[in-house]
């Protein structure tokens, strides 16, 4: 249950705008691995607050901070924690899952073909109908006026070439890509897991 789908997944129902501590029902947990290391990077290793109450019931994590929120129930008042540890370690698998997110996140956000942030959406290289099939080597991110007019041609046929090559990533590849975008909000006990690990500058 609590594996790398459902971390994805809990991040995916987060807006970047949001604030998570306006409402009770935004109020995600930053997850922990057992050595203290987010589970991923990018998105953000984040549980929803009734998961995350759940698993400190369940004996699973160890509550490192809290918002000021707090739940009530009649057997219960508890600040909803705001990070989270596993109790048990989580081996990272070295290849991350075939998402539409992680081809996102693979190729920045950016259109192959022009570069550009806006209207994205996916492409097969070599198109379906010329054999190309649904892999990490024949989708890339693009935007829809470049889909349009790429069509069902070959970037070569149509004088569109592809900024990157695609690949299939190993995990620690797309959390590298996953540092160039920062979350659009960070809760401030947050900040120390997360930045723990980038380099200093000289
Ligand atoms: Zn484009």
């Amino acid at each position: 249950m609590f594996n790398a789908e459902l971390i994805e997944k809990a991040a995916r129902f987060r807006g970047v705008d949001e604030d998570p501590t306006r409402n009770l029902s935004a109020c995600p947990a930053l997850v922990l691995n057992a050595d203290y290391t987010p589970l991923s990077y990018y998105p953000l290793s984040l549980w929803p607050w009734q998961t995350a109450i759940k698993a400190v019931f369940l004996d699973r994590v160890d509550i490192v901070a809290s918002y000021d929120r707090e739940v009530h129930s009649p057997r219960l008042d508890m600040k909803i924690p705001s990070v989270i540890a596993l109790r048990q370690y989580v081996k990272q698998s070295e290849f991350p899952a075939f998402t539409r997110f992680n081809v996102f996140l693979r190729d920045r956000f950016q259109c192959q073909y022009c570069g550009s942030h806006e209207h994205l959406t996916f492409d097969h290289v070599t198109p379906r109908r010329l054999g190309g099939r649904t892999t990490w080597e024949n989708i890339i991110t693009a935007c829809a006026p470049c889909n349009m007019k790429k069509g069902g041609r070959t970037p070569k046929q149509a004088g569109m070439p592809v900024y990157q090559a695609p690949i299939r990533p190993t995990s620690w590849q797309l959390q590298q890509a996953g540092k160039l975008f920062p979350p659009g909000y960070l809760h401030e006990t947050w900040r120390d897991w997360l930045y723990w690990d980038v380099e200093l500058e000289a």
